[in-house]
Formats: structure tokens, C-alpha cells, sequence
């Protein structure tokens, strides 16, 4: 019997991803705030159509906005671990890594009763030690990765690239990899940044990104009995309403397509039975 899961995942960043891009004049700010703002209707959509869907949050979010995230806990979804500082780890020491690790897994423990099962790392950058950090503190998948589309696998550790030798592979580990890719990703396609160094100018229409979204559901379909969709969304992005109506659309239309909405955590698992049975 074929199956098609789809996992809806919201960053809840709010005001980190500019904090931690020395991004800390007000309406910069105010652009990470909206997010907070915009949790709320997503929550709304989300229990309208009876989605649970998986929200990593870093501990930044949980400290300065606790009411919007008891709120995603109390709709019943998954919290998932985004760092502290959304700082990405190849930016960090293994030792800077491993404490804002066990910082954010605190926090996540006070809003859930428990430890993250899953990771996502700030701006989709692992270092050298992240594999090893997570199998370490007992996490079941990351979800940075972009190895494959549809199928997840064993994250490797100890992979060496180096220029002018061939790739040396390295053991596959027990941690589940959920794959990801940018161009399943509301931030690239939607927003405006400006920094000294780069414009991104994207401010795509909605629903042509939508569709492109829904095609890849298409595919999925077409050429694999079993996978996992994963789209990844932050409410500061998605939750402008002219967003807000193509993602309702699109939703519609996977579940008129067959498509199952799950959690993360509930996908890895099925992965995890695959990949180890
Ligand atoms: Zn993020």
C-alpha cells in the first residue's frame, strides 16, 4: 500500500536569526517579532485541519516568547531543537556547539517534560561534531541535510573532502537524516534581506511557489511507494496573508492527493523501522 507523508515544519525564530546577524536596529526586530504574531493563525489553520506538524524552536524563542510556544505545545506539536542563538554550528567550537546544545534541550525540557528528539541546525550548517553531539544526547534525526530528496538515510560521521583526493566516506551512524532542501524552503523564495555584503531579493508569488512544492509532492508520488516530504516554513515568512491563502490551498490540495501529514518525530520513526528492521 503506498504511502506519501508530508511533514509541515514551521523556525520559530523570531528576533534570533537577525540577532545572531548583528541585525538588532527595530525593524529588523519588528520583522522577527511578526513571526510571534503570526504563530497564532498558523496554529489556528493547523487545528483546522487537524495537522500536527513539527516547530523547531530555538531557546532564544522559548525564553522571550513563552505564551506562543506553550500555545504550540498545548495544539499538540512537535518541539524540535533550532540551537539557542540560531548560531549555525559550523560557525562554533565543538565545546561552544555541545553547551548551546544543552542549553536549548533545558528550555525545550521545561515547555515539553523532555529533551528534543530532533534537530534542525540554524541555517542548514552542520560542523564537523554535530552527528556526534546529537547521537551523544540521545536525539532520533536531524533534519539539515540535503543527501536525498524523499527517502532519509543514515547521517555519516567522518566523511573527509579534501582538494585533489577522492571522497572518503564515513560510518554510517544509528541517527535518522531527514532530508531537506532550500528549494523547499518559504525563505529563500519569499524574503527581502539586505546586508552590506548581499541583497536577497526574492519576493516570489505564492502560489507559483506552491505549486512548485506540490509538484515535487507529484514526484514523490510517481516514483516511490514509500517517502517523506518535507517543506519548511517560518511564520515571519509565511504567515503574511497572501502566504497564508497559497499554503491553504496547497494543503487542500495534498490532502485531496493522498498525501499524510505527520510529525517529524513520526516519520523518523517509520524511517527508522525501514532503516533498521
Ligand atoms: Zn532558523
Amino acid at each position: 500500500m503506498p504511502r506519501h507523508i508530508v511533514c509541515l515544519t514551521f523556525d520559530f525564530d523570531t528576533q534570533s536569526g537577525f540577532i545572531a546577524r548583528g541585525m538588532t536596529t527595530p525593524t529588523p526586530l519588528s520583522r522577527g517579532e511578526f513571526g510571534a504574531m503570526a504563530s497564532g493563525r498558523i496554529l489556528t489553520f493547523l487545528k483546522e485541519r487537524s495537522i500536527k506538524a513539527t516547530w523547531f524552536v530555538p531557546g532564544f524563542t522559548i525564553e522571550s516568547w513563552p505564551r506562543e510556544c506553550a500555545a504550540v505545545v498545548e495544539n499538540g506539536h512537535e518541539i524540535g531543537h533550532h540551537s539557542w542563538a540560531h548560531i549555525p554550528p559550523a560557525n562554533q567550537t565543538r565545546v561552544e556547539e555541545e553547551a548551546d546544545l544543552v542549553r536549548a534541550n533545558e528550555n525545550i525540557r521545561a515547555l515539553t517534560g523532555r529533551t528534543a528528539r530532533g534537530y534542525r541546525s540554524p541555517s542548514w550548517d552542520l560542523s564537523a561534531h554535530t552527528i556526534d553531539l546529537l547521537i551523544k544526547h540521545g536525539f532520533l534525526y536531524d533534519t539539515s541535510l540535503m543527501g536525498a530528496d524523499y527517502i532519509p538515510y543514515r547521517a555519516r560521521r567522518g566523511d573527509v573532502a579534501e582538494l585533489g583526493k577522492p571522497f572518503q566516506f564515513g560510518e554510517e551512524t544509528s541517527l535518522i537524516e531527514m532530508p531537506i532542501s532550500w528549494s523547499l524552503d518559504d525563505y529563500p523564495h519569499f524574503e527581502f534581506v539586505r546586508t552590506p555584503q548581499s541583497v536577497l531579493a526574492s519576493m516570489q508569488p505564492p502560489r507559483a511557489v506552491m505549486q512548485s512544492w506540490h509538484d515535487e509532492f507529484s514526484y514523490m508520488k510517481k516514483t516511490v511507494a514509500w517517502g517523506v516530504l518535507t517543506i519548511t516554513m517560518h511564520p515571519f515568512v509565511i504567515g503574511r496573508g497572501q502566504r497564508m491563502l497559497a499554503l491553504e490551498d496547497f494543503v487542500a490540495k495534498l490532502a485531496a492527493d493522498g498525501a499524510v501529514f505527520m510529525t517529524m518525530e513520526q516519520a523518523a520513526e517509520e524511517a527508522r523501522k525501514r532503516l533498521f528492521p
